[in-house]
Parts: C-alpha cells; structure tokens; sequence
C-alpha cells in the first residue's frame, strides 16, 4: 500500500510542480492528495487517513503555521514538512517551534531533496511516536501513567464543563500487595500488577482511560457517566479480580483482591482535584470496612 501524502497549498500551480516531483522519486511510492484551503486541509489532516503532510505557509488569508497549531492541539500526530516561497523571518525556525518536521523553500526543491525530506520526516515522526510513548506510558503494565492522567483528567472536566456532560472516575489499590513481593518476591508481584491492569483494562469502553497512578495504584476517567454507573462499574471490577486468583509461575493460583473508590463529577466534586480527593476517601473507607470493595463517594457520610 503507498503511503498518502497530503499536499496543503492554495496554489494550483505549485501543486501540480510538486506532484511532478512525487511521479519521479525512486524508492518509496506516494499518494498525494490535494487540499486547497485552510479548512479542508485541517480537516483532511485530522481525518488519520495521511501519513506524512506537506504544507504551504500562505494560504489565502490565512496561514500555514497557525495551521499547524491548531491541529497538534487537536492531538494529530502527522509529520509536517513546511513550504514557504520565501526565506527571511526566521519562517524555519517559527516552523519547527509550531511542530513542523522540517522545513523546504519552494524555489529550492529537487525530486531528490524532497524525497529525502519525506523519508527524514517519517523517520523522524517515528521516532517522536516512541518518544511519545514512553512519557505518557508507564512501561510494566503499559497503561498511561500518572502525569498522562492528570493531563486527561484536565482535559476532560473541559470537555464536560463546555457541554454539560458528566464524568466520573474510579482509584483502585490493590490489598495487601506488600505481602505478595514479601512472600513471592518482587517478579511475582509484578506479573501480578501486569495481569491484574490488563484483566481491568479488558473490562472497561474503548473511551475509557485507565492508568497506573502509583506502585500498586490505578485510577480510570469514564467520560458520559453518572455517579450511579460509575458505582457499579467499581463493583464490578472488584468481584471480577477476586474471582480470578493469578497464576504465578512456581504454579501458585494466588488469590488477590482490590478496594476501590468512585466519584462523579458535577454530583461530587466541582474540580479534578477534589474528584480524585473524594475518591481516594470513598477508596480509603472501603479499606477500613475491611478491603476488597468498592464505596461510592456518596456513600461517605458528610463527617468524613
Ligand atoms: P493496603 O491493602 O493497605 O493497600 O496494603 P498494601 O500492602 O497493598 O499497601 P502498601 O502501600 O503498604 O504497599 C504497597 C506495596 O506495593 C509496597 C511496594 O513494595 C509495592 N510496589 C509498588 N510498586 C511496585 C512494583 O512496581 N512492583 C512490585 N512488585 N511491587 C510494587
Ligand atoms: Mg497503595
Ligand atoms: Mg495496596
């Protein structure tokens, strides 16, 4: 399958030039698609159909770097190879701060240069990709980690706040876990922490955000639920992990059991801040009412 390359210029004439170039190249082979405006472009290059854009600094009215913001804001992860016709300004250098991968002068460019800067700006993109990965991931479970779901949770309470949605979220710590690394080792610990994430994971809407928030600890962001569904959500994942004892590897079914806490927003909280303090309550009571279950927040009396 040829990779697409989504060509954003307002001149016909340019374009036809550069697609010229696209015909020629040698090793890898493109399908160039053409956006005119500044609309359609943004639009086309938030579709996830592209894997590489070329993109021109004027278009009509508008231009090509604030283009470019606009979409890695909405969260587009595509390679970005700026055109301008022209040089001074330090146009490059506002390019690559806006997100651009690299950076071609109209005037300047060779079937060559151009389809060494496509595979420069793929490799590069690549690369970016992992790099991505790696700081919003945690590495043993590969859930998102702790920094990714407080970025999320900021993200969402927007969201829900612009459209007067609900959202709710679950902690989860699991029980006594210090007990399985003193008794079976930290390796088993972990390959307890690795199948009990994904056995959770495995339960929850594609549009639900799960992470690893600390050692043993786990929070999930539901976006369009209530304090009701998100209560029997909590229960459901703490009877599925008790029903399941881990199989460690000297043999052992371990049995293993989770508390959790739940919490919604508008109903109990008014920030994300409050949201994950009233939880991690509703979680610390189920603790004490003796561990694996889960207590709504609005379960807790006012007193505590
Ligand atoms: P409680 O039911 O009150 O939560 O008891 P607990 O033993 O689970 O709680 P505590 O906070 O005392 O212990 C958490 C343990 O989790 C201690 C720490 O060694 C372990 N832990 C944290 N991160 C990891 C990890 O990445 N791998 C392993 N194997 N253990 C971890
Ligand atoms: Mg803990
Ligand atoms: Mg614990």
């Amino acid at each position: 399958m040829p990779r697409r390359v989504l060509l954003i210029d307002d001149d016909r004439m340019q374009c036809m030039l550069t697609k010229a170039h696209f015909a020629k190249f040698r090793q890898e082979k493109y399908e160039v698609d053409w956006a005119e405006t500044y609309e359609k472009g943004l639009r086309k290059l938030l579709s996830g159909e592209y894997t590489v854009c070329l993109l021109d600094y004027q278009l009509g009215e508008r231009d090509g770097l604030a283009l470019i913001r606009e979409a890695i804001a909405a969260g587009c992860h595509v390679p970005i190879i700026f055109l301008t016709a022209e040089t001074g300004e330090n146009i490059d250098i506002l390019a690559m701060e806006a997100g651009a991968l690299d950076y071609l002068i109209k005037g300047e460019i060779t079937t060559q240069s151009l389809e060494r800067s496509l595979r420069y700006a793929l490799k590069l993109g690549d690369t970016m990709e992992a790099l991505r990965q790696l700081a919003t991931h945690d590495a043993l479970t590969g859930l998102l980690n702790r920094r990714e779901f407080d970025r999320i949770l900021i993200e969402e309470h927007e969201r829900a706040k612009r459209f007067g949605r609900s959202y709710a979220i679950v902690t989860l710590d699991l029980d006594h876990f210090k007990k399985v690394n003193d008794t079976y080792g930290h390796p088993a610990g972990d390959l307890v922490l690795k199948t009990v994430a994904k056995r959770i994971g495995q339960q929850l809407r594609s549009v639900d955000r799960f992470a690893r928030v600390g050692g043993e600890e786990f929070a999930i962001v539901l976006t369009e639920v209530d304090f009701v569904t998100v209560s029997e959500v909590a229960k459901r994942i703490v009877e599925m992990v008790a029903r399941m004892p881990v199989l460690l590897e000297n043999g052992t079914k371990l049995p293993v059991t989770v508390s959790a806490g739940s919490a919604s927003m508008p109903k109990n909280a008014a920030d994300p801040a409050a949201l994950i303090r009233i939880s991690d309550k509703a979680l610390y009571e189920a603790k004490q009412r003796g561990r694996n279950r889960a207590v709504a927040a609005v379960e807790l009396t006012p007193a505590e």
